[in-house]
This record gives structure tokens, sequence and C-alpha cells, in this order.
């Protein structure tokens, strides 16, 4: 049994901890903040309450595999969990209006079909279909490997298959998101519909690898899913998880440097100068806050170290009168001026005036609201990471959630009438949330681009310290963090050569 030292209470390292307290090790998670679950948290307010981080799980295999290798209760039995229906609509500035179900590829043909004219729903599924051979080619090194340096070359190669046109199969190199979406759907609203996918995520499609079609992919045939209550209950049910293993969690408790011993990571010194000795240590936080924390150790050890990513901005709505009958979980409400809206997000243009895709979740969740005379509305847009704008700033927060109103107002007939009050969170409120600088929230790995989309693997330059979460393989989001858990412990259990479970 050897002693564990987590540092930081986030999905990713929650997700390690279960699995090492159930292999036998003493784990203690160390969490600067009050509460677990870092960007995973819930705003409540006179009886309204709101995911400030994710609204919807897409892989939830994940978790799944999760509790059922460390306790006796599924996730299924753990809280609720409900596939979204239909999973999107899609809102377009034409006034294009159409909404894609659930995890069902014909009832997609059927409505793209419907909305865009014959012939659509099969020029996006094929896309989808070649989707499939990046999953089918990256899923086990990607997602369920440690990533190993010498595997990096060959994940720097984007296994998205040329097609085949005029009796030439084209491949002009680099083939980003963007240019697949131009020559492969070629109706803007198709090609708009990709690159949300994208976006969400905070990738570029113009420069994100054709890889990327693996995110629509994953979505549309592992479903969209929501927990009962918010997506914060995922967090409070794997904390629970956690402290059923006995796992030990300190809150307020900021690791402000690893100790290191003969070479070996060796604990953890705490914010109020005490030191928390262990055998190995796992850092669940930011490649900035891991470099502070160990210097000699920080180095990327498999793959290159990304720009800091973009963020998240959220206006959080509590609304007077009843959710409307049949009202769609999610609309995506798609940006007018795609140009603007990329060059403001990844920073090559002017960072403000524009009006940006947001998504409106209005969950049909009796637990989300007073009661059923009244509605929670979350909006979200993808954004400029804090420093390059300065989110802080009220007056440019409230200009910029009156944008997110206004796009919003197409999916919520009324809205400003309806309004009670609002609460904004921006990419300085994430950084506060969760230590990431800027705010930023990392996407999820990706093949191709000679390697550019990688994160740094789980090992690091010093003996017995890993990383986890969204900043490391296999990257971002509440899947793949999840994931990183799994990698970690099978590395500390299994040994520094583990290849991944068979
Ligand atoms: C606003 C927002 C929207 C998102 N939307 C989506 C989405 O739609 N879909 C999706 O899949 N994912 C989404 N994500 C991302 C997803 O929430 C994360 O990728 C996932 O939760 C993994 O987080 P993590 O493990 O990297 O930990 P984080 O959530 O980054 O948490 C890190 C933790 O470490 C703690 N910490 C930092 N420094 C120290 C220190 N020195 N000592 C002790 N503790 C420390 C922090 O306080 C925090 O609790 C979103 C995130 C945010 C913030």
């Amino acid at each position: 049994m050897a002693r564990i030292a987590v540092i930081g209470a986030g999905m990713g390292a929650m997700a390690a901890a279960a699995r090492l307290a159930v292999a036998g090790h003493r784990v203690a998670v160390y969490e600067r903040a009050e509460t677990y679950g870092g960007g995973v948290g819930r705003l409540a307010r006179d009886g309204f309450v709101f995911d400030t981080g994710p609204g919807l799980l897409h892989l939830p295999a994940v978790y799944r595999d999760l509790f059922v290798k460390t306790g006796k209760e599924s996730l299924e039995q753990s809280l609720t969990l409900s596939q979204v229906e239909p999973a999107s609509r899609h809102l377009f500035a034409d006034g294009t209006d159409f909404s894609l179900p659930n995890a069902s590829r014909a009832g997609v043909v059927a409505a793209l079909d419907d909305a865009l004219g014959a012939g659509a729903g099969e020029t996006w599924s094929e896309l989808v279909n070649r989707a499939r051979e990046v999953w089918d080619a990256t899923r086990r090194p990607l997602l369920e490997e440690p990533l190993r340096a010498e595997r990096t070359e060959a994940l720097g190669s984007d296994p998205y298959p040329a097609v085949r046109r005029r009796g030439l199969f084209r491949r002009n190199a680099p083939v980003t998101l963007a240019s697949v979406a131009e020559r492969e759907l070629r109706d803007p609203r198709l090609m708009a519909l990709l690159e949300s996918h994208a976006l969400a995520y905070g990738l570029d499609p113009r420069s994100a690898p054709a890889s990327a079609t693996v995110l629509p992919y994953m979505e549309q045939t592992f479903g969209s899913w929501y927990v009962g209550g918010g997506l914060r209950g995922l967090a409070d049910a794997l904390y629970e998880r956690c402290v059923a293993r006995r796992v030990e969690f300190s809150f307020g408790a900021g690791v402000v440097g690893v100790v290191e011993k003969d070479g070996r990571a060796a604990g953890v010194r705490l914010a109020d100068g005490s030191v928390a000795e262990a055998d190995m240590v796992v850092a669940g936080v930011s490649p900035g806050r891991l470099a502070a924390l160990a210097p000699g150790a920080a180095g990327p050890s498999a793959a290159g170290a990304a720009p800091v990513p973009p963020g998240r901005f959220s206006v959080f709505l509590a609304l007077g009168g009843a959710r409307p009958e049949g009202t769609v979980h999610r609309t995506v409400v798609h940006a007018g001026d795609r140009a603007a809206e990329l060059a403001a997000v990844f920073g090559t243009g002017p960072a403000g005036g524009y009006g940006p895709t947001v998504t409106v979740l209005r969950p049909d969740d009796a637990a989300t609201r007073p009661d059923d005379g009244h509605e929670a509305v979350t909006l979200t847009a993808t954004v400029a990471r804090q420093g390059r704008v300065d989110w802080g700033e009220e007056r440019t927060a409230g200009a910029f959630a009156d944008r997110l109103v206004q796009a919003a107002e197409a999916a919520v007939p009324g809205l400003r009438e309806r309004l009670l009050w609002r609460e904004v969170r921006t990419p300085a409120d994430v950084e506060a949330a969760t230590g990431a600088e800027g705010g930023g929230v990392p996407a999820p790995v990706l093949a191709g681009g000679a390697g550019a989309f990688l994160r740094p693997g789980n090992l690091t330059d010093l003996p017995g310290l890993y990383r986890v979460g969204g900043f490391a393989h296999p990257g971002g989001g509440l899947a793949h963090a999840g994931m990183s858990g799994a990698l970690v412990a099978g590395l500390i259990v299994d040994g520094a050569d583990w290849r991944g479970s068979q």
C-alpha cells in the first residue's frame, strides 16, 4: 500500500483517486477551494439551480466503467441519467431551424433532408462514416493508452480518410476541419453544424485537424446525456464514491509545492506551511500551476505544451412562467458572422463587438426551478481567454452577456419579458474556480496536426509525479478527463510500462 497525494479535486483527479483507493492505496486529496468538482460547479439562488460547467455528458461509458470498478452501485444507481431527446436544435441567421434526434443516424439523415433538401442528410452521414474511421483508429491509442513518446509521431498524422473525387484521392495537406467542411459538406449550414462541434470544445476549425470530425461522431453515436438535478450531480456522485472508498479530502488546502527527495516526488507542501508526505503525487492542475509546484518536472515528457485554450462565458437566466411543453433541451444559435467570431475567440482579430454562437440549455427538470411556474435557462459561448479580454471588467462582461441574451431570444420567445434576474460567469470566474490560466478550458486530444493537438503525457519527468485531468493526456471534457484518471491509476498500479487495459 502506497500513500498517494492528489493535488486538486477536479473530475480527473477524483477519478484517479477512487480507482487508486480501490487498488488498496491510501489516497489523500488536497483541494485549495472549499468544494470538489473544479469546473463542474453549481449555482443555486432563489430555488433556481444551474450548472456552471458542462451541461451535458457524452460518452457516459467512461463513468459507467469507473463506477463498476470502484463499488457496488452502478452509475445509473448513483444518479439519474437520461438521454436528451432531441439531442439538439439548430437555428441559423437565415431562418433555418432543425432538430437532430439523439443517437439515431437514420433520424439525423431524415431531419437534415427535411430542413436542407434531399441529399443533405446523406452528405452529412458520409462524413460521419469517415469520422468513424478516425474513432476506430484512435480510440485505443488516444483514449485507452498512456501517451508514449514512440507513439506521438504516428498520432501526429491524421486518420481522417481522403475522399475520392473525380476518380482521384484528393489529399492536400494540411487538411483542417474547415477545409473538410468546405469540400465535403458545401452547404453553409452543414458546415456551421460541423464547425460548431469543434468550437464548443474550444477548437478553431480553421486549424483543428480533420480528425476533429470524431467529435460529432461521438455525440451522434453515443448520445447526449443529462444528469437529474444537473451535471454537478456527477461530481457529487464521484465525490461520494471516493469517500466511500476512504479517500481523504482536505478542502481549503492549497498545495504550494511538490516535495522532492532522492530524485522522486515525496509529498506536497501546503499553503499553511505543513508537509504531507507521500510515495507518489498525482497533480490534477493546469500546466502553469504544475510548473510552479514542481519546476523540474513540468517539462512535457511526451508531447508539446499547447497554448492557453479559449474559455467559456455563461449567463444564467431565472425566468418567470412555465417551460413550454415540447421545449428542446439544447438549442445552438449559430453566429451570423463566422469569420468575426473565430477571429475574436482565437486571437486573430478584435476580441469584442461580434455576435457569438450561443448554446441555450433548457432542461426539463423540476429540480432546477422553484416550481413549475418558473424556468432556469443557461446560455454559454466559447470566448477568448481572460487576459486577451479583461472579463473581470463589469461593463465588458455585461455588454457581452447582452449579446448572448439577444441571440438566445431566437430560442426562447418572450425571454426579456420573462426575465427575473440573470447572473454571469466569465473566464475570469473559471480561472478562480479551477486555477487554470486565463480560465482556459482544454479540448479533448486529437490525432493529426503533427501532434499539436496532443497533451502532455500522464508521466512527468519527475519519477513518482503524475499528471491527470483535462490538461493532461487524453485532454479535456468530462469523458476524457475521466479517462485520464483511469490511465494514471493504471500507470501507478501496474507500473510505468503499463500499456493500457486489455
Ligand atoms: C464553464 C465550463 C464549461 C465546460 N463545458 C464542458 C462541456 O460542455 N463538455 C465537457 O465535456 N466539458 C466541459 N467543460 C470541461 C470539463 O468540466 C473539464 O474538462 C473536466 O471537468 C475535467 O476537469 P479537471 O479534472 O481538469 O479539473 P478542473 O475542473 O480543472 O479542476 C482543477 C481543480 O484543482 C484545484 N487546484 C488548482 N490548483 C491547486 C493547488 N495548487 N492546490 C490544490 N488544488 C488546486 C482547483 O481548485 C480545481 O478544483 C467545461 C468546463 C468549464 C469550466
